[in-house]
């Protein structure tokens, strides 16, 4: 056995180490601009954002929880409606449903892609269904082609949840660039992250583009004069000259997940118990996260903290179990691929910046776990 490392879930060195430079540049000359909300720096970044998934618009707001809920309101979608989200992600996606006060309905994942089932979501459609929010789960995409043609039948809008995916794809075009209006995060642990929070919208529709640059600017786009009761959930400038920097960057930082995901895959297979996340046909993943399948997940988690090696779980509660839903309904049991997801999924460490031996090593502890 090589000597104990120390490897930590994450680390920014290697990214942020080599355009520091860059970084503080850009920051400088947003401090020496006098200019701090809604200026060039958005605008730029909002452009360059909007080139990259492959749309007409990009809207930049205060976080991705922000983004998914302006989307939904400039949707028109509020009570008595209905909106299908998946049973297994971040929180995020289903409080932004019930922030509008529409209610969020489950549908489960499936069992081997860990995004939601295209399958399953036809049989939830009511006459209150009013759009679908399809999550890029871990970086991998939806099946956003029939997911689409569902959509269209039932004349549901679709909103993506491109905040763990932001460079991924579907038939080769570009998450964030399917839905009729799209969310993601900037969040810093994202594979584009801000220094701080940070998000956007991405649509080709030039009015709802319109719309939501009021709906993020306390409902105004002339100074002091207010059409609607918005928000004030801008993202700034700062953030958005450090998001120009790192965007150069996502690809290179994409493809080096990817080659850490396929080393993963490749040493994982037939070890123990392990699944690995499977591809659907015809989607790419960035990778956000790597999470395995194990029945032993908790002693396997054990053993790698023992060892030097970080890891974490996405995620050990699934929404339908939280306490902020206890009121809604739904029951143990009701969603059992999110709740066998939830009990046997562990997230290894990959980020750009992880060393081949660093790898090797938690692939090692990991096949001697199981001997
Ligand atoms: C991170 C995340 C969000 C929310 O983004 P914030 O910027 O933290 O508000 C939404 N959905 C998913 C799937 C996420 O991973």
């Amino acid at each position: 056995m090589t000597k104990p490392l120390n490897i930590p879930f994450f680390r920014f060195d290697q990214m942020h180490g080599p355009i520091r430079e860059d970084l503080l540049t850009a920051a400088t000359r947003v401090v020496d601009s006098g200019f701090y909300i809604l200026g060039p720096e958005v605008q730029t970044f909002e452009n360059a954002f909007a080139r990259y998934c492959g749309v007409q618009h990009a809207i930049g707001v205060a976080n991705g929880l922000e983004a998914l809920h302006l989307a939904l309101k400039t949707l028109g979608i509020g009570p008595g409606d209905e909106v299908i989200v998946p049973s297994n992600t971040y929180i995020a996606t289903v409080l932004a449903v019930s922030y509008t006060g529409a209610t969020p309905v489950l549908v489960e994942p499936h069992m081997d892609t860990a995004n939601i089932d295209p399958g399953g979501i036809e049989a939830m459609i009511t006459p209150s269904t009013k759009a679908i929010i399809p999550v890029h789960l871990y970086g991998q995409s939806c099946e956003m082609h029939t997911i689409m043609d569902m959509a269209n039948r039932h004349h549901l809008f679709v909103i993506e949840d491109n905040a763990q995916s932001q460079g991924a794809s579907c038939k080769g075009k570009r998450t964030g660039s399917w839905g009729h209006v799209n969310g993601t995060s900037f969040y810093p642990g994202k594979n584009i992250g801000a220094l701080g929070d940070g998000g956007a919208i991405t649509t080709d529709d030039s009015d709802l583009a319109a719309d939501i640059r009021k709906w993020r600017n306390y409902g105004s786009s002339v100074k002091y004069y207010n059409e609607i009761k918005g928000y004030n959930c801008r993202l700034d400038e700062l953030q958005a000259a450090m998001l120009q920097v790192k965007l150069n960057k996502l690809d290179q930082w994409n493809d080096e997940r990817r080659r850490l995901a396929n080393r993963y895959d490749q040493a994982l297979s037939g070890v123990g118990d392990i699944q690995t996340i499977r591809l659907a046909a015809e989607c790419t993943s960035v990778y956000h996260l790597y999470p395995v399948r194990t029945s032993l997940r908790d002693k396997l988690q054990t053993v790698l903290s023992a060892k030097g090696i970080g890891t974490l779980i996405h995620y050990p509660v699934p929404p339908h179990l939280q306490a902020a839903y206890r009121g809604h309904g739904w029951k143990e049991g009701q969603f059992p691929i999110a709740e066998q997801h939830a009990k046997t999924l562990l997230s290894l460490p990959l980020f750009p910046g992880l060393t081949d031996s660093e790898q090797d090593y938690i692939v090692e502890t990991i096949q001697s776990f199981f001997l």
